[in-house]
């Protein structure tokens, strides 16, 4: 039979990966999630067909329980799991802030543990997750958690836990710098005379485009912004106007920022 899978605290994160893992073909009967109150675990029994049940200890008997309640709920979740789980199961938390030390500290030091990051993406399968495992993870159950966590998106492995911190400031925050250029063009474009519905969906389109095409393309991101900057033209006249304004020293101050507060709050 293949793993089964609980999920404690079943929210939007975790709605989200049953629903990829669902939509993957992954049995819903191997499938399990506890929740504090039941309405979601009714809504996601009747959607998807998985077992469900309000107490975390019946759920955390799985293969792999995937920790998803808020941060500041995990230690006591923890705690009351840590006897239930003789069988060792692989623990996979998306909690942000918490390091593997503390899920040591909670669950006992041989528990195998993966750390991931994911992002607001991952509601509509379009995630991007940073993962770290402590050293009680097997090379099959890294399988495993990419297989769980590709359900919303893609995965990447880091080999030292400190550079979750580059992640969260990359792909964990990654998207709010997104929707504030967004903004930005938006209110630039309307202030040039465009409806606000078409400054959206032209805004939305473009960097939905811009991702795809550089996702896809075969050579680096820079040269793409060359190909779309003809000598003399108009694009040229932004792109020096971002330069002059050290967009790059920007980025690199905002994203220092993100991991020095990602540092103080783990
Ligand atoms: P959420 O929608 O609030 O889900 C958390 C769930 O945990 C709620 O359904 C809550 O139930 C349940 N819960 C609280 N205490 C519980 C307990 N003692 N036992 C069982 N269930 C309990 O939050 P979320 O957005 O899914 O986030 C979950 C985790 O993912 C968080 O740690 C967050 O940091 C991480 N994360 C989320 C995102 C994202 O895009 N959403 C991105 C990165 C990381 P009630 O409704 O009954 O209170």
């Amino acid at each position: 039979m293949s793993q089964t899978i609980a999920f404690i605290g079943a929210g939007n994160m975790s709605a989200a990966i049953i629903g990829g893992l669902v939509q993957q073909g992954v049995d819903p009967k191997s499938i399990i999630a506890s929740n504090r109150s039941t309405g979601k675990l009714e809504a996601l029994a009747s959607k998807y067909g998985i077992r469900i049940t309000p107490d975390n200890r019946e759920a955390a008997q799985a293969d792999v329980v995937v920790l998803s309640v808020k941060p500041q709920m995990m230690k006591a979740v923890c705690q009351d799991l840590k006897p239930v789980m003789p069988h060792n199961p692989l623990i996979v938390t998306v909690a942000a802030g918490i390091d593997v030390a503390s899920y040591e500290a909670w669950l006992g030091a041989d528990k195998a543990i993966v750390r991931c990051m994911p992002n607001t993406p991952s509601l509509v399968g379009m995630g991007a997750s940073g993962l770290f495992a402590n050293a009680n993870v097997s090379a099959a159950q890294r399988v495993s958690v990419d297989g769980i966590m590709s359900a919303v998106g893609i995965t990447a492995w880091v080999e030292q836990e400190s550079l979750i911190n580059a992640v969260i400031a990359v792909s964990g925050s990654g998207p709010a710098y997104y929707f504030l250029m967004m903004e930005s063009m938006i209110d630039a474009g309307i202030a040039q005379g465009l409806s606000r519905e078409t400054a959206k969906a032209l805004t939305f389109q473009t960097v939905a485009g811009a991702a795809k095409l550089a996702a896809g393309a075969d050579v680096e991101v820079d040269e793409l912004r060359r190909r779309v900057m003809s000598p003399g033209g108009t694009t040229e006249q932004a792109v020096q106007s971002f330069e002059s304004d050290n967009i790059r020293e920007i980025f690199s101050r905002a994203m220092t920022r993100c991991a020095n507060r990602a540092v103080e709050m783990a």
